[in-house]
């Protein structure tokens, strides 16, 4: 960390600063007196430092972190990429994920038809919502505690894990079975409920927030793992712009980057991101040639009944489709969809 003092800063002022520094924040100092500025720069942990406080000194002109804020998530203490196991499901590794299913649970029909049929398609894994993060109270909320129950029946069905997100975590106990749990974009910055998940032992699928930048994400990615759970998923599903023709803005340059910053395994979702069920298929192709470990895809048997997200959910039959696709670019970037049974 460096910290640029104003021109007329006083010897007593940064002789303060010092003292507080080294004494308080237990860093070791080294002034730099040049000709037209002078500068601290600081040695040792300062992850912990805030650099708004730093700036409340009257005589600090600017702070700068050299390094990230981020420790446990950063590629620079950990060079080699994370791999997850989840049931025989590799993320991070040389295969390619793809989560599939419905926004939300609807019907023991519904989802059980859906995980059978987007197994037969060549999904590694099954996604469904129970507890629905909506704009409006009105609107279906999710069936809850029973969502989780009938997802765990589409998995003894059909082998295929489960993937669903977690609201509160007064809910944790639900979640028992689930093998991935997954954090929403409006609860990416729920910082207790960060902390609780970093508590227990399951796979963690964050999503990124509608507006936060990639180092927000990963500073939400580093509360989970500051507590001791080092499974997190990375997953990019698109930003709110000023672009009204999508539902948000796919970020792909967020792939090569959060793999370059970070260790952690990336995947992208092009049904939130776009909300459009044609663009599904590009931006998934798109998102593979970027890097990415696995996509999570909206599929409902019917969209036009769906009670939620009905225009960006492929039917079965697109999906298969797309999947032929997913598979052939997968294979030509080296990095197969997983055939895990
Ligand atoms: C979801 O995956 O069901 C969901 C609500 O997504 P997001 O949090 O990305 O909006
Ligand atoms: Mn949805």
């Amino acid at each position: 960390m460096i910290i640029v003092l104003k021109n007329g800063a006083t010897k007593e002022q940064v002789g303060e600063l010092i003292s507080w520094l080294e004494d308080r924040c237990k860093v070791k100092t080294n002034l730099v007196e040049g000709v037209h500025s002078t500068i601290i720069g600081l040695i040792g942990d300062t992850l912990h430092m805030d650099t708004e406080t730093i700036m409340a000194n009257d005589c600090v002109e600017s702070v700068q972190r050299v390094q990230e804020p981020y420790k446990n998530a950063n590629r620079k203490f950990h060079p080699d990429d994370t791999v997850i196991n989840v049931r025989g499901r590799v993320f991070g590794g040389n295969k390619l994920q793809v989560i599939a299913g419905p926004c939300s649970v609807e019907s023991e029909e519904q989802i059980i038809q859906t995980a059978i049929a987007c197994k037969k398609a060549g999904a590694t894994m099954l996604r469904g919502g129970a507890f629905k993060p909506r704009t409006s109270p009105y609107s279906f909320q999710g069936l809850r505690r029973e969502g989780i129950d009938l997802l765990l029946k589409a998995r003894e069905e059909t082998g295929l894990p489960i993937v669903t997100e977690i609201m509160s975590a007064a809910h944790l106990d639900m979640f028992d079975d689930v093998d991935i749990i997954q954090v929403g974009a409006r609860n990416m910055q729920n910082f207790e409920l960060l902390k609780e998940l970093g508590r227990c032992d399951k796979p963690i699928l964050l999503k990124r927030g509608l507006s936060s930048t990639l180092e927000e994400l990963l500073m939400s990615a580093e509360y989970i793992m500051s507590e001791g759970n080092s499974k997190v998923i990375l997953c990019e599903r698109g930003i709110r712009t000023f672009e009204p023709m999508t539902r948000n803005t796919l970020d792909i340059s967020a792939v090569p980057l959060l793999k370059h910053k970070s260790h952690l395994p990336v995947v992208i979702d092009p049904s939130h991101a776009t909300g459009i069920a044609k663009l599904v298929e590009p931006m998934s192709l798109s998102a593979i040639a970027a890097g990415c470990d696995a996509l999570e895809i909206e599929v409902h048997c019917e969209p036009k009944k769906a009670l939620s997200d009905g225009a960006q959910q492929l039917t079965p039959e697109t999906f298969a489709k797309v999947m032929e696709k997913i598979s052939a670019m997968a294979r030509f970037v080296g990095k197969p969809v997983d055939d895990a049974q």
